[in-house]
């Protein structure tokens, strides 16, 4: 056998962190990852998106939770190691899976995907295989790794145990996100005793199973995904962020199309408005940049894109009503019109959001079904699935809420210098 390109690291390297204390890399193989241009980026990108507008604790980023999830996932191997079902020479595969799993992510990465249609899925697996220091440091450990690599982060590699430690049900992934959200957002969910989690996994065959003494830890765990969900995730604040944001691209697309004449040419979004990118365009774009470009176009010809621009920087957001569709769609062509009559463009200030269609990797409709159930393995050696044996966790599985708010500038409709009996009347429609 020839000796491996990558060894341990004379010393240990640690990484102070606020959730986990530290992070440590013995790898010359995680080292050299994290030391990567493409991997860097991710300090540019924040994990929640525009949640820092609700709470303002919440500007970590995709780095900070991507060292979480390696750090969890050397953790579980810990456990795992000499354990029957665990190949320990599948060990730097998961540990660069983990590492590199959140890659592909760009700017605000929710709003962005649903206006320039990109996918950070498909992202991810293009900076691992494309030409990148990443897919060069990877290749060294030899040819066949970064595909596997992007294949346990796609969920098609072919030993699905290791696929499982980094995404199911309980993954390093949502164990990581779970505390670190909570920590940056200063809420009192999102907490667990993950360290009980973690002494109780065991290795199974295809799968991570948990030891049945340890399912009140994971009730918990369970519990405290569901109140981040709707305390954090879902927060209508922050939802009121993501809409502006998505009209802002939508805008400056639009325009775009139209051929108007920016002030400044928005270059690094050409490729995006024409929808076609190249990976170079993609690792270019980080919220660094679009926050410039928000910053100028506030000075620009063009009133809509002005305004949103001026509004996502300055925290003036959009005001939200319950929406129930079946009821209300009655009153939707008379909306429209009367948004027109008040010199409102109703295609930009008058959006509808559902919580089903929301932010980025927590939850994605479908999701709950591609993500694998967890088992519990009993004392007779018998495996039973977490909600038949949990009330607490049978009580809230499988229930999907989802809520449909309207969202609107409530400060024009109430600015009466110009329209004002029409903005009373859509003021009288909006909070019936
Ligand atoms: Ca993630």
């Amino acid at each position: 056998m020839t000796k491996p390109y990558y060894g341990k690291l004379d010393e240990e390297k640690v990484f102070k962190d606020p959730v986990h204390r530290y992070i440590h890399v013995r790898d010359e193989l995680i080292w050299e990852l994290i030391g990567t241009k493409e991997f860097q980026r991710l300090r540019r990108v924040r994990q929640l998106g525009t949640t820092f507008l609700t709470f303002h604790g919440a500007e970590h980023t995709r780095f900070n939770h991507s060292l979480g999830v390696y750090e969890i996932t050397r953790r579980i191997l810990e456990v795992f190691k000499g354990r029957p079902h665990w190949n320990e020479e599948e060990r730097l595969l998961a540990l660069s899976a983990a590492l590199l799993h959140d890659l592909g992510h760009g700017p605000f990465s929710h709003s962005f995907e649903k206006v320039f249609h990109t996918d950070h899925e498909e992202w991810t697996r293009e900076i691992i295989l494309g030409d990148t220091e990443i897919n060069r440091v990877l290749a060294r450990v030899e040819p066949s790794f970064p595909k596997n690599v992007a294949d346990v982060i796609e969920k098609t590699y072919s030993n699905k145990l290791v696929t499982s430690i980094i995404s199911s049900q309980i993954d390093a992934d949502r164990m990581d996100y779970l505390q670190r959200d909570a920590y940056y957002t200063g809420v009192s969910y999102g907490h667990f005793d993950m360290e009980r989690i973690l002494r109780v996994m065991r290795p199974m065959e295809d799968q991570v199973v948990i030891k049945q003494s340890g399912m009140h830890a994971v009730e918990d765990y369970i519990m405290s995904r569901y109140q981040m969900y709707w305390q954090v995730y879902f927060h209508p604040v922050t939802r009121s962020a993501e809409v502006i944001l998505s009209q802002i691209f939508k805008r400056a697309k639009e325009l775009y199309e139209q051929g108007y004449t920016f002030k400044q040419k928005p270059e690094h979004f050409y490729s995006f408005f024409s929808g076609n990118v190249s990976l170079a365009d993609y690792l270019r774009l980080d919220e660094s940049i679009t926050m410039y470009y928000f910053q100028i176009w506030q000075e620009e010809e063009d009133r809509i894109l002005r305004d949103l621009c001026v509004r996502f920087l300055n925290r003036r957001l959009f005001k939200y009503v319950e929406f129930n569709p079946n009821l209300q769609m009655n009153d939707w062509p008379r909306l429209r019109q009367l948004f027109l009559q008040a010199d409102l463009n109703p295609d930009y200030y008058l959006v509808v959001d559902s919580s089903s269609d929301l932010p980025y990797d927590f939850y994605r409709p479908g999701e709950e079904e591609e993500r694998l159930p967890i088992h519990l393995v009993m004392p007779n050696g018998k495996l039973r699935e977490l909600s038949r044996e949990s009330e607490v966790v049978e009580a809230i599985s499988g229930k999907k809420r989802t809520d449909h708010k309207l969202y609107f500038p409530l400060d024009c409709l109430e600015d009466e210098r110009e329209h004002k009996e029409t903005k009373r009347e859509i003021r009288k429609l909006l909070m019936k």
